[in-house]
């Protein structure tokens, strides 16, 4: 595992400022990365140029929006490796791409006796459409385990053998545990739920800027993400679907730009993905994320990933020798992936994470979206620090540094 050039951090320009005095040091990545200077500078050029509306025009403006709209589709696309830009659909991000094809999906399949088969370390964005549409269809809810007191031993693979029978007709994980840092191996599960028949839905939030994704190698269904969380804008995300599936499935919303023909009475609609974009979408910042995929291919997410790998084991090892501390996920030593939680008996999360902010040190406290998981695991919350492309193993040392100072006051 090697780390990148701290040079990288010169094109965040959020990066250099001061908190409380000190240096900024960003470690709240999961919730949502810092943008480079190539991302804002997409979106003004955007504004500045360029903007006009989509699809309904013909003059420059708006062809150049439309050029640029779809070209961001089919880099969009590339990024993941996916057969064709029509298997792309623009959302406002994670969220709203699950609630789609809970929504779309689920209302047109899923009947009484079908389960959806989700794990107890998603995120509420990829549980509660699931609570919703079951509870609606009469389907099924069903968990998969997390093992061990602190889940170090990840998804327990055992029941889930026994939990996938042919009744499943979707399973819907996380590729990588925004609590627990634990990566899964997402091929791995769609392969088991391919035989039994069950589709598969993987959450990529907090995978899709830190890890290579092929997502036909994985073989997945459905995938969805955020842009923020990978070095683009706020407000832009996306859903993937293998197009038949797409082609299949009712709109989730309705409108302008989705039809082919309105009739007083009924509607035609297009297919897969102007079908799922109903209304002006969110153009300026498809094209800034268009900016960001680029960004991060020309870094490569091979080396993204070993970066934050070795940042997390070191934090990890530095942080395992405060006193009393409980890291949640894998133990030191063992694969996790940037991001590192953990709770302390002295002091709750949010006291740590205010007491860290005078140092310049941003971090996340909370239940993170696990409610659930918290409660199995018995705390009220953790303290998360997350890492991403520009940070530096003197941050960590600036961190473990401010909590043996926190620990020393709360002690
Ligand atoms: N899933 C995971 C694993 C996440 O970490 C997040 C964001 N914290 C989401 C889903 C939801 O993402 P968004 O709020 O961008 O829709």
């Amino acid at each position: 595992m090697s780390l990148l050039s701290p040079a990288l951090r010169f094109d965040f320009p959020a990066l250099d400022q001061h908190v409380g005095g000190k240096p900024l040091v960003y470690l709240d990545n999961g919730a949502t990365t810092q943008k480079p200077r190539s991302v804002i500078d997409a979106l003004a050029r955007f504004y500045e140029r360029n903007n006009s509306n989509v699809h309904r025009g013909l003059h420059a403006l708006s062809m150049r929006a439309t050029d640029g709209f779809e070209a961001a589709r089919a880099r969009a696309a590339k990024f993941i490796n996916a057969a064709d830009s029509a298997e792309i659909v623009f959302t406002r991000g994670t969220t709203e791409s699950v609630n789609l094809v809970a929504q779309s999906w689920g209302s047109a399949n899923l009947r009484p006796g079908d389960i959806v088969l989700i794990t107890e370390m998603e995120h509420h964005s990829n549980l509660v459409p699931w609570q919703q549409i079951t509870r609606q269809t009469g389907a099924t809810l069903k968990y998969v385990p997390v093992a061990g007191a602190d889940a170090e031993h990840g998804l327990d693979l055992d029941a889930l053998e026994k939990l996938l029978t042919p009744q499943v007709k979707l399973f819907a994980f996380t590729h990588l545990s925004n609590t627990l840092g634990i990566l899964n191996d997402a091929a791995r599960l769609c392969a088991k739920a391919r035989a039994v028949g069950a589709l598969t839905l993987i959450d990529a939030a907090q995978s899709i800027g830190h890890e290579p994704i092929d997502v036909q190698a994985i073989g997945c269904d459905f995938l969805a993400y955020s842009g923020h969380k990978m070095a683009g804008p706020t407000g832009i995300g996306v859903l993937y679907g293998k197009r038949a599936l797409l082609d299949d499935m009712p709109p989730y919303q309705t409108g302008g730009g989705m039809i082919s023909t309105v009739d007083w009475f009924e509607s035609k609609w297009k297919p897969a993905p102007e079908r799922f974009e109903a209304g002006t979408p969110n153009v300026a910042d498809a094209i800034a994320l268009h900016a960001a995929f680029d960004y991060l291919d020309g870094i490569g997410r091979p080396a993204i990933s070993d970066h934050d790998h070795a940042l997390a084991a070191q934090a990890c090892t530095a942080l395992s020798e405060l006193p009393g501390i409980r890291i949640l996920g894998p133990k030191t030593g063992k694969p996790r992936a940037g991001l590192v939680s953990f709770a302390f008996a002295a002091a709750h999360a949010h006291d740590i994470v205010t007491f860290a902010d005078q140092d310049g040190i941003a971090l996340r406290g909370g239940h993170h979206c696990n409610q659930p998981l918290m409660k199995k695991l018995g705390l009220p919350s953790t303290t998360r620090a997350s890492f991403y492309v520009y940070n530096t193993p003197e941050e960590i040392a600036v961190l473990a540094a401010s909590l043996r100072k926190i620990l020393k006051f709360f002690a």
